[in-house]
Order: C-alpha cells, then sequence, then structure tokens
C-alpha cells in the first residue's frame, strides 16, 4: 500500500471533488496522455497545473476511500484489498510528476507549492492509516485471507496492506493509542531538533587561517576554495568549515599536524560540547522508540524494524556484523601498521592517532596505486558508456533500446528511450537525464515516472527515469566520465533494471518497492562490471586516438579498488554495531554517559587510538534524524549480498545468459512478490555467504 491515499467526511470530499470537476479536462495532469504509451504531457504541463491538480486528486481520493469504508457489502479482497490499493491513482500520478521535477528541474513556485502540498498529503495519508472503519474492513480480510481462495499474489497484498496499519498502531485502543500518537508526534519532533542541532554545529565551527605557511601540503582547488569561502565571511585569508568538501581534503592533505588534530576534535566532536548537544536527544529517542515498540509487542526498536526487512531479527544482524568484523579486523589491522610503517619512513615518529590515518594514507596511496583521473577520462566518453551499458543489457537480459524524440520531456537535455524485449515486447520508457543545471539538486537517482502493474485486465509498463549529474560537454570536448562516474551510472542503471522489468499485479509489490537492506542488491551487482577487464576492454576507447583502454590502467583501477578494504570494513561495521546498540536496548534507563556507552559499544572495532571526549553518535543523523535506526547494516548486507550473487557470474562468466536469466527471473522481475530471502536463496540456491564480500577484496 502506498500511504498516498486518506479519507475525510464524504460530504466535503464529494463538494470539492464537484467543484473541481469543470477544470478536470483540462489539467494535463489529471487527462489521459495521448502520447505513445501514455507518457506523461511534459510539454503541457505548466507549474500552475499542480496545485489544482493535487486539491482534485486529493478530493478524487477520499472519495475512492469513503466508498470503500461506506460499502454495505461484507469486506473482500476487490472491494477493501484492491480497491485501496487503487485509491489515490491520480494523487500519485500527480504527486510523482511533481517531486520528480522538483528534483530534477524545479523554480521558485515549484518549490512554493512544495511547501503548501506536503501538509496537505500527510494531512491525507494520516486520515487513511488512523480511520478505523478503513482498518476494520482491512483486517477482516487479513484474518479470513486463508479461507478466502486468493492466490499468492493478493494474498501478499492483503498481509502487506494489513502490517502497514498495525505497524503504525491500527490496532491499539483506548490509552495505548493516544500514547502511540503521542509518542509518534515527540518522536518527530525530536528528530528534526537531532537533525537541526547536528546542522547548526556544523555551519557554527570554522578554523581561521592567516598565515600561509598553515597552508602547506594543501592542493591548489583546496586552497582556493578556502579563499573564497573566507572572502564570503569578510574575513582575510583562509577558512575550512566541517563541511564534506572542506573537511575531507583538509584531513587528506594538510601536513599541519596540529591542524588536523584541532579539524578532528571539532568534527569528532560535533553535537557533543556545544550549544547544540544532542545526548539528551539521544537517550529520548530512545527510550520512545523502546516504548513504541512494546505498545506494539515488540521487546525492542530493533525487533520492530528488522522484523520487515531480510535479516528480520536482531541476533542475525549482531552475529552478521560480529563475523564480518572478526575476520576483516586482521586485515585492518595489518593496513593501519603497514600505513604507520610508511610513515615512519616518510620521518613520522609519533603513533597513529585518528587524524593522521587518511594524511598518510592518502600519500601512500598516491605512490603505490596512482592513477590520474584525467588518464581514464579520455577513455570513458558518455555516449561510449551508455552505449556499452545498453549492450551489456542486451548480451544479459536481451534488451533493445530505441531512442523515441517524440515523446515529450520536461528539459531539452533530457532524452527519452523505449525499452524492448527480444520478440519487440514494450517493457519500458527509460528518460536520461545526465547534466547538472540550477534547476536540479546534487548527485545521482533512479526514479519512475509510474510502476509497473495491471488495472481491469490491461498492464501499464513503467517510465523509468535516470538523473545525474556529469561534466556537460563543450565547444572542443565531449562529455568525458570519472571512472566513478562510470561507476554510478552502472549503479543507478541497476536500479533501473529493477524497475524496468518488474512484472506483477499490484504496483505496491513490483519494482524497487522492496526492503532495505535488499533494495541495493540490483544496483551494486552492476558495479562489479566496472573493475572487469573484459567489459572494459569491450568499449573504452580514447576518443581522440581510437586506442583501447592500456592493461596497466586497468589493473590500477582494480587495485585502487581493493585500497583499504579491510580498514574501510571496520569503520563501517563500527557504525553498523553503534546503531544496533542504541536499538537493541531493553532498557535505555541504563544509559547514563551517551560518549562512554558509544565507547564501549564500538571498542572491539577500533584499530586506531581511542580518543576521549569525542563521539559519533550525537550527529549520527542517520539513525537519529533520518530513517536508519537499526537498519546501518544494511549497506554492509547489501554488499555481500552483491558480491555472492556476482561470485556466480564469476564462476560461470561475467556475460553468462542462464546466470543473468535467473537473476532476472528470481530477483528483478519479482520486486516483493516474495520475501526477499526466499528471492535469494531462488536465485543462488542458498543463503548469502559473507566470505563472498572478503574474496571481493582479496582477503581470503
Ligand atoms: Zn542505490
Amino acid at each position: 500500500m502506498k500511504i498516498t491515499f486518506g479519507t475525510a467526511l464524504a460530504v466535503l470530499a464529494l463538494l470539492m471533488f464537484n467543484s473541481c470537476i469543470n477544470n478536470m479536462t483540462d489539467n494535463p495532469l489529471l487527462t489521459q496522455s495521448p502520447n505513445p504509451h501514455q507518457a506523461p504531457q511534459f510539454d503541457k504541463i505548466g507549474s500552475e497545473h499542480y496545485k489544482p491538480a493535487f486539491e482534485q486528486a486529493i478530493a478524487i481520493g477520499k472519495a475512492q476511500i469513503d466508498s470503500i469504508v461506506n460499502n454495505p457489502a461484507e469486506p473482500d479482497f476487490d472491494n477493501t484489498i484492491l480497491k485501496l490499493e487503487l485509491a489515490g491513482k491520480e494523487l500519485g500520478n500527480v504527486s510523482t510528476i511533481f517531486f520528480n521535477i522538483n528534483s530534477a528541474n524545479t523554480n521558485d513556485t515549484i518549490q512554493q507549492i512544495a511547501l503548501e502540498v506536503s501538509p496537505m498529503l500527510s494531512e491525507y495519508s494520516n486520515d487513511i492509516i488512523l480511520n478505523q472503519k478503513l482498518f476494520q474492513r482491512v483486517k477482516q480480510v487479513y484474518e479470513n485471507r486463508m479461507q478466502s481462495g486468493l492466490n499468492a499474489e493478493q494474498l501478499r497484498l492483503t498481509e502487506e496492506t494489513y502490517r502497514g496499519f498495525a505497524r503504525n498502531g491500527a490496532n491499539l485502543e483506548g490509552e495505548a493509542r493516544d500514547q502511540f500518537r503521542e509518542i509518534n508526534k515527540e518522536l518527530s519532533r525530536l528528530s528534526l531538533q537531532f537533525g537541526q542541532n547536528v546542522l547548526a554545529a556544523t555551519n557554527k565551527y570554522f578554523l581561521h587561517v592567516t598565515d600561509s605557511a598553515q597552508l602547506a601540503g594543501l592542493p591548489p582547488f583546496v586552497v582556493d576554495a578556502a579563499a573564497s569561502e573566507a572572502k564570503e565571511r569578510t574575513l582575510e585569508g583562509w577558512v575550512f568549515t566541517l563541511q564534506a568538501p572542506s573537511y575531507g581534503p583538509f584531513m587528506q592533505y594538510s601536513d599541519n599536524r596540529t591542524l588536523r588534530e584541532k579539524m578532528w576534535r571539532a568534527y569528532n566532536g560535533k553535537s557533543l560540547n556545544d550549544e547544540y548537544d544532542n545526548r539528551e536527544n539521544i537517550k529520548s529517542i530512545v527510550t520512545l522508540r523502546r516504548q513504541k515498540a512494546a505498545l506494539l509487542g515488540y521487546p525492542t526498536h530493533a525487533a520492530y524494524v528488522l522484523e520487515e526487512n531480510m535479516a528480520k531479527d536482531a541476533a542475525t544482524v549482531n552475529t552478521f556484523l560480529g563475523d564480518l568484523l572478526a575476520k576483516t579486523l586482521p586485515y585492518a589491522k595489518k593496513e593501519v601498521q603497514e600505513i604507520q610503517e610508511y610513515s615512519a619512513g616518510k620521518g613520522n615518529n609519533d603513533p597513529l592517532m585518528p587524524w593522521d590515518f587518511n594524511y598518510w594514507s592518502e600519500k601512500y596511496k598516491n605512490e603505490k596505486y596512482a592513477f590520474n583521473d584525467e588518464l581514464l577520462k579520455p577513455y570513458f566518453r558518455l555516449e561510449n558508456v551508455e552505449k556499452a551499458i545498453f549492450s551489456l543489457a542486451d548480451t544479459l537480459f536481451g534488451l533493445q533500446f530505441t531512442p523515441n524524440p517524440s515523446i515529450p520531456v520536461y528539459h531539452p537535455d533530457v532524452k527519452v528511450y523505449e525499452v524492448t524485449e527480444k520478440g519487440g515486447r514494450f517493457l519500458s520508457l527509460l528518460y536520461v537525464d545526465y547534466f547538472p543545471r540550477a534547476s536540479k539538486r546534487g548527485g545521482a537517482w533512479m526514479t519512475s515516472y509510474r510502476e509497473q502493474h495491471i488495472v481491469d485486465g490491461v498492464e501499464k509498463r513503467p517510465f523509468v527515469s535516470l538523473v545525474l549529474n556529469f561534466t556537460k560537454p563543450t565547444q572542443t570536448s565531449p562529455s568525458l566520465l570519472t571512472f566513478y562516474e562510470v561507476t554510478t551510472l552502472l549503479h543507478e542503471f541497476g536500479h533501473a533494471l529493477h524497475g524496468m522489468l518488474a512484472e506483477g499485479s499490484y504496483s505496491t509489490l513490483t519494482g524497487t518497492n522492496v526492503v532495505r537492506d535488499f533494495v541495493e542488491l540490483p544496483s551494486q551487482i552492476m558495479e562489479n562490471w566496472a573493475t572487469e577487464k573484459e567489459f572494459l576492454k569491450s568499449f573504452a576507447t580514447h576518443y581522440q586516438t581510437g586506442e583501447a583502454i592500456p592493461d596497466e590502467l586497468i589493473d590500477k583501477i582494480v587495485n585502487a579498488r581493493n585500497y583499504l578494504g579491510g580498514y574501510q570494513n571496520v569503520r563501517q561495521l563500527s557504525f553498523g554495531i553503534n546503531d544496533m546498540a542504541w536499538h537493541n536496548l531493553q532498557d535505555p534507563s541504563i544509559v547514563q554517559d551517551v560518549v562512554k556507552f558509544e565507547t564501549e559499544a564500538i571498542k572491539p572495532a577500533q584499530v586506531l587510538p581511542t580518543v576521549d571526549s569525542v563521539a559519533i553518535s550525537p550527529s549520527f543523523s542517520h539513525i537519529f534524524a533520518g530513517g536508519y535506526s537499526a537498519g546501518y547494516y544494511s549497506y554492509k548486507w547489501a554488499e555481500v549480498l552483491e558480491a555472492d550473487a556476482f561470485s556466480l557470474f564469476k564462476e560461470k562468466g561475467i556475460f553468462n545468459r542462464e546466470v543473468a536469466q535467473s537473476f532476472k527471473e528470481n530477483i528483478l522481475s519479482k520486486g516483493n512478490l516474495q520475501d526477499a530471502a526466499e528471492l535469494y536463496r531462488n536465485f543462488r540456491g542458498r543463503d548469502p555467504r559473507p566470505d563472498a564480500l572478503l574474496e571481493k577484496f582479496g582477503m581470503k
């Protein structure tokens, strides 16, 4: 169930519905599209259409919910679960287009509308979640599900819909219900406060340098950025901040150990020893999360979260993290030792401290594995990379990509492909939007304008979109990608495959609508091809000379991938361990000292000396302000899945059709039709093996 539908007083909804019905015919967000495949009418949609479309679509959705609730017939799958799945379809369409455009091609008006419609949308979904009459119908279908002759898909949808309500407190009554709502309210306030504190603490600190001797070691791009930062603040000299683009390079390149320590302590003491202290917020958040879990009948917050995931329970996650830690720790220690010796050879007689590690490891990397992006880029012309990825999709899955310029786009930079199977069956539209512009947010993502589903027996194939921020072509040079960008494109394309190859009846259960610790499998597995010689050789030729990429460059790419594999693993594991320590607490009141609690929890994962009075938890927004509580392990989990899945390709051949076919049938096309662990076993014939990850990084 998409939580986008709602209900209200039937009268009000119908009034709104009627008053709006006249304009419906000319709003391109609500009228049927005359385009091929009914693609969105980007050529007709203007900013002025959004707000009225939202209002109308919400009214329609409310009326649909009311008609479910007020149906005198006994609740069954068709009149309740299916109707609910389809309710708010119009709102879904409007929201998808609007929020995708807000990310990829926004303007002041659109941003203003986003502010206005956000509360409308949360009210709408709250109205559904809290609708007792609706829930009673859902519950009745759920309880009779085994005697109702439902097929596997219908059964799954019924269970997922019921769970969506139950996990949001629909089964609670009386005082417990009020308490649950209070806790939710307080938790959103605290999370917001937590995030704002981290932001304020990050922005408050800066390192002001006026003596150019203190810039030693910093490359010109870092110095220039620091100078313009100073100028912006009307200060002399140079300013370094705790923002990633300033802090990261400073720690990597600054020769000044005292300043590195100062910066490191500031960074790792954020929201800890300043006016934006988050320690009490952490205690309140874990306590309230624990209480909420208890109301719903779970022993811990982790148990509540993990029930939904592939991992299922805290014991599995803790064993997973512990095993991987035991296996990678010796490598991490060896790597630290290697860096220590290297630095000693360069005259460093002090033991490596956390503020030394990035500095010396960067120097070591440059000496041992350096490959220059400028050297590689001429082999990665965007058009060639795109063609190579499409051709890989053809080799593996038999997909064809044909440009269709007659389909409207939201910006002239966007291109649309029709994706078909061998034999001509239309699978999907694929929009690609490669270049940065002021109206687009940073980063790279895959999204959909329509998810695959079937309605009234008619199949609707998906509209998938890839949005990236690659270097634009100029008058003299085409768009040449860095190696990182090539990997990014493969990653996002993997998500796109998951969306494009979906086969199911209900969009809630198809495509990328899968559990968090499973969703990155299709994307991360595609990244593996970027370091495969056979694949690189197939397309990476110099854009001017036509010469194939030299083996020596390919070797460098592969070696750099494995550099500090042990250390990076242990570092990620320590975050996951910290997260689980907080969220698997039976009794959060035992925590007196936040710093001490964290230090104890992550002690087994420390490979550098422990420093007093610092901690990562007070600024760990992922788990205290974002949605990653009891979920940080997912990053490692997904890496294990992809490494283990890809090892089958390594064994049978990276272009092997049968393996690819099985991956498509068992994983890519299945969405959330079955439990993720089952899907994985269907593909691999067994559970994932964590050793595959170690083998990938040469730690075996
Ligand atoms: Zn991803």
